[in-house]
């Protein structure tokens, strides 16, 4: 019966691919792991949001002796430094949280072992959560029709998906929008300005960290979902007949420009004007972004934001584009509705329509108005214009209570907003890939014509809910996966046999190939194999296969990876208390190094290095009493100076490490070193890990510019006057090459940096983070790093940071069906050929986003695949395959594309498109380029798919309608058009960051979530209803909280209950508030008590921790705040979102026209 157990003498389906060479690296690997468990991804559910620490490891004690100078090991001592002075106790150990479990059992789902072979025992190993996929029990191989397919496969493909919603054209009928209305006058005078803003201070902390995950937690309740209209899709089938688009989203009405569309209501419009006046009826020519309605300019040095418009922008604008507001209305529309002059009770009853916030309340800084009351703005109203709420919100009901079951090709997933949970009937997960659109034009033209980028945004090794099932582990044995003979894509649901089961064609390239003796199975009648539930590569989406020797370097199975903490003792350092908190830290971090699920300890051994100009290497062998210092102060030829006993097994060398982590601050304690090297330092952990031919990770910990003699020496070469200048760009790029060619050494080796930097000044963000960048590392950035504000936020980066899934030594290629083909790569790693991605590490929060373009027609029959197969090395030194399938549609109707979009992911793409544009084209160059290709987007809709209408009109596609919105996000950021406080730095590390954001961080970070915090329910577990992010939204007598992914900010009003205050924050009045809070305090209420919650449950969804900031209204860090209120014009010169919306219409015209 074990048909498929024969072992293989030759290795013929193993190959590795083409792209898998280029391994020479010496005696790569160790033994063979034959009994590497296959459970494994121990922190796979992530680090817990606080896991406590546990008291530091028994038998350690401070230590004395300190083998320093006279160490006879010592190579250079020519550290001044080493002070023989120890530290006196073990300090209590940080507190925060609950340890993880030691088993692992509750928080980390063990990788299920799937057997190739079908027997019942395996099948028990399922989840529960699997349990709706009810594999057969056994496998009956030679009784067709016996699988017991649970989910029916019945032979009705129609059957599933939905019917084509009906499609009404979404028109969003702008009917009251003339653009092209005689329009403005006069760049307004040189305001009032912004004064305050330069007393903001840095910002330290404003960019701590991503955050990834998911928006909002998953409720275990959601239990076994409902029937759905996809099960029983006969996956393995690669013809689908063109299915109904199962359109999840119909099209609806865009709320209008006009008007007023019953969706968003028409209620009372939020745009009074600044001083009461009330607006005139109509809306003559909208301002354009970068303007200011009737303002001045805000004097900001570093913009050049300020009028004049950028040609691009002022087209068909008739006449200066300010005249509008002062001429006759055009006489075309009649008043709408939601034009009244309104008052929301946001900042009492004179509030300003943005950007003339002047004098809503004293001492706030005016935005812009010149004296005298302003004109009344005529605008459209913020109501009437596509929310993002709303779409989030209709799409959690919508879609939040059933599972999203991939069995159907080309359905798009719910909003990464919705909390839903998936079930894997053949195609991934929307957690690991998601895509701009899951319908594609059949024809390059189409495409074309449509500028629609054709995107996916991969996350392969994803974290998953509780609830989800893990990858299946699947063993080929010797053999390994089975493949195609031709491109090498491997075993997957779309693979099509033939021949009674002899032969299989492939789905990417149509080459047949022969199905290897024991992999043979029968066809049941309807052509698909008996043991199709049995096997997961048949029925899954993703699973992962174990390699074989083939996939390693060298033909050698890997060893188990490394990490490496590397501190700078530099005198800050020290200084800051940063090196003693680190070491505190370590000795209970070490405890928690990842693991495979069933081992009892890690795997991995770790090293120690400290250093300032020179390196000091640490032996912490298990066998001596004391740990022993090595000096290189030869920095120019980095060499390690020892073999043995630098990297260790923490359980065995437990003693000595403590005490070198005991030792280490007070040995630098009188440090007066305050250069550093750096370069040598990614060296000396290099060369490390190739001594001990394993893959690995630096954790350094760095606070300065390197200016110190040594390679890789950096000057400071920051310059804001370059802002808005062709040499912009220069300050995105690295100052030497020199990183750029020891990354790729690093990749070679499967060495991954990661990187904590602690300036107190530029210190070449653009430079230093190159190799953490192109190795697939994280980077973390705290600004003026201070101990009691910024250490809780450091410790729980770092804590992930080394807890978390990780593959090494990785290699990710994107296998497309004939037509279309991987052309461009976005993300953090390293590529030396065309089609291979190359990561020393990848983690469970890195996203890569791949570009597709057509190389031929497709066809609406077969429809487009993608196979994502990423090559990696586990925490524990196993070597495995992890594969992810996805099948879309194509279309021959742009109708089809446009319903069958996703804003998220495609703002995903556009953004990290544009960041990597600012590295090689002027910025304005980039976002102009941005607006044209969204303009091109939206006309090509207009002209093809929207029904007629009136030139005025502007009509969105429902699934885009956000576009605009979101656009304008990215067009604003900090990247694209810096506020004045933000430094190089800043950008260069938002602009890394941002390059490996899956999407739903991309959604929060440039749309943020904006909570009313007063609004929210105390009995409750449910987050307050977010709201729009305006400062017109804000009532003074309120407390918001806005989270972006990288902060929290709690603002809080003038007005607020005195009441709400003291239960908050512990204090008697609004101006006892303290806004150096870095924490809420812990006060017995139910208000305290439910804010802290919902902070907590934020910073769990975030895959780094955010800063939390308080903001008190009309004090000066408010400025801060409002860079985030993205709907409203920036202080940097973006614009509004209404001005940007009536821009992109002027765009649309002018490309139809
Ligand atoms: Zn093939």
């Amino acid at each position: 019966m074990s048909v498929n157990q024969q072992a293989h003498t030759g290795p013929p389906y193993g190959q590795p691919q083409p792209g898998y060479h280029g391994y020479q690296q010496p005696a790569y690997g160790g033994q063979p792991l034959p009994g590497v468990p296959q459970s494994q991804y121990g922190v796979y559910n992530g680090p817990m949001p606080g896991y406590q620490q546990p008291g530091p490891p028994q038998g350690y004690f401070p230590s004395l002796g300190f083998p320093a100078k006279g160490s006879p090991v010592s190579l250079n001592s020519d550290t001044s430094t080493l002070a023989p002075n120890f530290i006196g106790s073990l300090r209590a150990p940080p507190t925060s949280g609950a340890p993880p479990p030691a088993s692992g059992a509750s928080l980390t789902s063990g990788h299920v072992a799937y057997s190739p072979f079908g027997h019942g025992d395996v099948q028990n190993g399922i989840p529960a959560s699997a349990a709706p996929m009810q594999r057969t029990p056994a496998s009956q191989p030679f009784l067709p029709g016996s699988a017991p397919a649970p989910v029916s496969q019945t032979s009705t493909l129609q059957q599933y998906g939905p019917p084509p919603a009906s499609v009404q054209q979404l028109s969003n009928h702008m009917a009251g929008m003339t653009i092209g209305s005689p329009a403005a006058s006069a760049p307004p005078p040189a305001g009032l300005g912004y004064g305050p803003s330069t007393s903001v201070p840095p910002v330290s902390g404003s960019f701590s960290a991503t955050g990834s995950g998911l928006y909002t937690p998953y409720t275990a309740s959601q239990g076994p979902p409902p029937t759905s209209v996809s099960q029983g899709l006969p996956l393995a089938q690669p013809p689908f007949p063109g299915q109904p688009v199962s359109t999840q989203r119909p099209p609806t009405q865009v709320p209008g420009f006009a008007p007023p569309p019953s969706s968003t209501g028409v209620g009372p419009s939020s745009y009074p004007p600044t001083t009461g006046a009330p607006r005139p009826p109509t809306m003559p020519g909208p301002p354009l972004p970068g303007q200011t309605v009737a303002g001045p300019p805000m004097p900001q040095p570093n913009h050049v934001s300020s009028p004049p418009p950028p040609s691009t922008m002022s087209g068909p604008h008739p006449g200066p584009p300010m005249s509008g507001l002062h001429g006759p209305p055009p006489p075309t529309h009649p008043p709408q509705p939601g034009y009244q002059m309104q008052q929301n009770g946001s900042f009492g009853q004179v509030r300003g329509p943005q950007p003339n916030y002047g004098g809503a309340y004293p001492g706030t800084p005016n935005y812009g108005s010149p004296p005298g009351p302003p004109p009344p703005p005529k605008r459209l109203d913020p109501d009437s214009i596509p929310s993002p709420i709303q779409v989030i919100e209709d799409d959690r009901s919508n879609r939040g209570s059933e599972p999203f079951v991939t069995g159907v090709r080309g359905q798009v997933p719910p909003l990464v907003t919705t909390n839903f949970l998936v079930k894997d009937q053949g195609n991934a997960s929307p957690r690991y890939i998601r895509c701009t659109s899951y319908n594609i034009p059949c024809t390059s033209d189409m495409a074309k014509q449509s500028q629609v980028p054709l995107a996916a945004v991969i996350k392969p090794l994803a974290t998953l809910p509780p609830e989800e099932t893990l990858p299946y582990l699947v063993d080929h044995g010797e053999s390994g996966p089975v493949r195609c003979n031709r491109c090498k894509a491997y075993m997957c649901p779309f693979m099509q046999f033939i021949e009674g089961g002899r032969r299989f064609q492939c789905c990417f390239c149509s080459c047949v190939t022969e199905v290897p003796p024991h992999y043979f199975q029968h066809l049941d009648h309807t052509g698909k194999r008996v043991d199709f539930y049995d096997r997961p590569e048949l029925s899954l989406g993703s699973y992962e296969f174990l390699a074989t020797v083939d996939y390693c370097k060298n033909n050698k199975f890997p060893s188990p990876p490394a990490f490496i903490f590397m501190i700078d003792v530099s005198y800050n350092a020290v200084k800051s208390g940063l090196v003693r908190l680190i070491c505190e830290e370590l000795k209970s971090l070490l405890n928690y190094l990842p693991r495979e699920g069933n081992m009892e300890e890690s795997a991995i051994r770790v090293g120690f290095v400290t250093y300032n100009k020179v390196l000091h290497f640490y032996n912490v062998k298990s066998s001596l009493a004391q740990p022993q210092m090595m000096v290189v102060s030869d920095v120019a030829d980095m060499f390690v100076p020892l073999l043995d006993g630098f990297l260790v097994n923490v359980n065995e060398s437990r003693t000595v490490i403590a005490s070198l982590l005991d030792q280490i601050p007070e040995m630098f304690a009188d440090t007066r070193e305050t250069e550093t090297v750096f370069a040598p330092v990614i060296q000396a952990g290099l060369e490390a890990l190739k001594a001990a031919e394993c893959a690995g990770k630096l954790f350094i910990f760095h606070t300065s510019l390197p200016i110190a003699e040594a390679p890789g020496k950096l000057k400071n070469r920051d310059d804001k006057k370059l802002i808005n200048t062709d040499k912009e760009k220069t300050l995105f790029q690295p100052q030497t090459s020199f990183y750029n060619n020891l990354a790729k050494d690093c990749v070679a080796q499967g060495c991954c940096v990661d990187l904590f930097l602690f300036p107190n000044q530029y210190l070449d963000v653009a430079t230093l983070g190159v190799v953490t960048y192109q190795t697939g590392g994280s980077i973390y950035k705290y600004a003026y790093f201070q101990l009691e504000t910024d250490q809780d936020r450091f410790l729980n980066d770092l804590r992930r940071d080394v807890q978390k899934e990780v593959g090494f030594d990785a290699v990710m290629r994107v296998r497309t069906s004939t037509g279309i083909r991987a052309t461009d790569f976005f993300g953090a790693f390293y590529m030396s050929n065309t089609t291979d991605v190359e990561m020393a590490g990848l983690d469970c929060d890195k996203t890569i986003t791949v570009e597709f373009k057509h190389d031929d027609k497709l066809s609406e029959d077969s429809g487009a695949l993608l196979q994502c197969a990423l090559l990696y090395t586990s925490c524990a030194g196993q070597r495995r395959l992890r594969i992810h399938n996805l099948s879309l549609n194509c279309c021959t109707q742009l109708a089809d594309l446009y319903r069958n979009c996703e804003t998220d992911t495609l703002i995903n793409y556009l953004a990290k498109y544009a960041y990597r544009g600012v590295l090689s084209s002027p910025v304005k160059t980039v976002r102009d380029a941005l607006i044209n290709q969204c303009a091109q987007i939206l006309a090509c809709y207009r002209k093809n798919c929207a029904s007629p209408s009136s030139a005025g009109q502007l009509i969105l596609p429902e699934c885009m309608k956000l576009l605009p919105v979101y656009l304008n996000c990215v067009l604003k950021s900090d990247v694209l058009q810096p506020a004045p406080e933000v430094t190089t730095d800043d950008r260069a590390y938002i602009r890394q960051l941002v390059t490996s954001m899956d999407v739903a961080e991309t959604n929060v970070f440039f749309y943020p979530r904006l909570l009313p915090l007063t609004k929210a329910d105390v009995d409750s577990d449910s987050l307050p209803p977010a709201i729009r992010n305006s400062e017109e939204r804000l009532s003074k007598g309120d407390i918001y909280l806005l989270e972006n992914g990288l902060n929290i900010f709690v603002w809080v009003g003038v007005n607020v209950q005195q009441g709400l205050i003291q239960n908050l924050f512990g204090v008697s009045s609004f101006g006892q508030i303290s806004s150096a809070l870095s924490t809420l305090p812990v006060l017995e209420n139910p208000f305290s008590k439910k804010v802290r919650s919902i902070i907590n449950m934020l910073q769990m969804q975030r895959s780094r921790y955010m800063k939390l900031i308080i903001v008190k209204q009309e004090d000066k860090l408010e400025m801060l705040f409002k860079h985030f209120l993205v709907e409203d014009k920036s202080l940097s010169g973006g614009a509004s979102y209404v001005d940007f919306l009536c821009h992109m219409h002027k765009e649309i015209r002018q490309l139809l026209s």
